[in-house]
């Protein structure tokens, strides 16, 4: 298998799995039809792919071999053992894909995209994909800075892009983990019942708990909710601006960006 048969095997399993696990095992009721919603997000999905691809053409993994074959970034100035130059990479991409989500809610600019991601209505496994194609755009750029400045290994890259994939698709999935398994969880890791409160309708809460992987960061930084202010399954998941599904159609998510919005926050 190449890589990205390894890429694709991870992320189609993890997905179905998802799937399974918050159908048998749903911890918060649907507002919106299901299959609708995943038409929208894997149509989105889809977008996304097909516009990184045509502007970039490589991904942060060829970026990585083209920063190592040149030396290039902080970590070829050091001869560190493989693992610890792989640990750096995960916590330092994680930490500042941390700071680019806060970026993203302060800056009005950042948040007419993003704010696609928290239109959905519900939460699962597929709105972990829900991103307008110029924010994937924007996204990638920022990857490819910060590759090129750090240089980490390309298999270093493809483990965090794995990591960053699966746990995207793990944190918005609507699965019911028992309660004791989630608290411990979140000592280390995002689970499903941290992020939800990200995607609450509550100002204060959608201005919480931004990690993607490690839920230390939003601890670190006084950024955690760890209760939201109505019990997990009467969350009211979105955005004020939208609250009905024809409003949050495959058209009107790309266009909606480039209509007014209203100020964050
Ligand atoms: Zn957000
Ligand atoms: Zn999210």
């Amino acid at each position: 298998m190449d890589v990205n048969q390894i890429r694709l095997t991870i992320f189609f399993g993890v997905f179905i799995l998802m799937l399974a696990l918050e159908w048998f095992f749903r911890r918060h009721p649907l507002v919106d039809s299901k299959p609708r919603r995943l038409g929208i997000n894997l149509g989105l999905t889809g977008v996304d792919i097909i516009v990184a691809r045509l502007v970039f053409g490589t991904a942060a993994v060829g970026v990585a071999q083209f920063t190592q074959e040149r030396g290039w970034g902080a970590l070829n100035y050091w001869d560190l053992p493989s693992g610890v130059e792989l640990l750096i990479t995960v916590v330092f991409l994680d930490f500042m894909i941390y700071i680019q989500h806060v970026v993203t809610h302060m800056i009005p600019f950042f948040w007419r995209f993003h704010i696609v991601h928290h239109s959905d209505l519900d939460l699962d496994v597929s709105s972990g994909l829900r991103f307008h194609p110029v924010e994937i755009l924007g996204s990638l750029l920022y990857k490819v800075g910060l590759i090129l400045a750090l240089g980490p290994t390309p298999f270093a890259v493809l483990v965090f892009e794995i990591i960053l994939n699966g746990m995207a698709m793990f944190s918005h999935s609507n699965v019911a983990l028992p309660l004791w398994l989630d608290r411990a969880l979140r000592y280390v890791i995002v689970t499903p019942d941290m992020h939800r409160i990200h995607h609450s309708v509550e100002v204060n809460e959608t201005n919480s708990n931004y990690g993607f992987n490690l839920s230390i960061w939003d601890r670190m930084l006084g950024t955690y909710i760890h209760d939201p202010k109505k019990p997990q399954p009467e969350i009211v998941i979105g955005v004020d601006a939208f609250r009905k599904p024809e409003e949050v159609g495959f058209v009107n998510l790309l266009i909606i960006p480039f209509r007014k919005i209203p100020r964050p926050f």
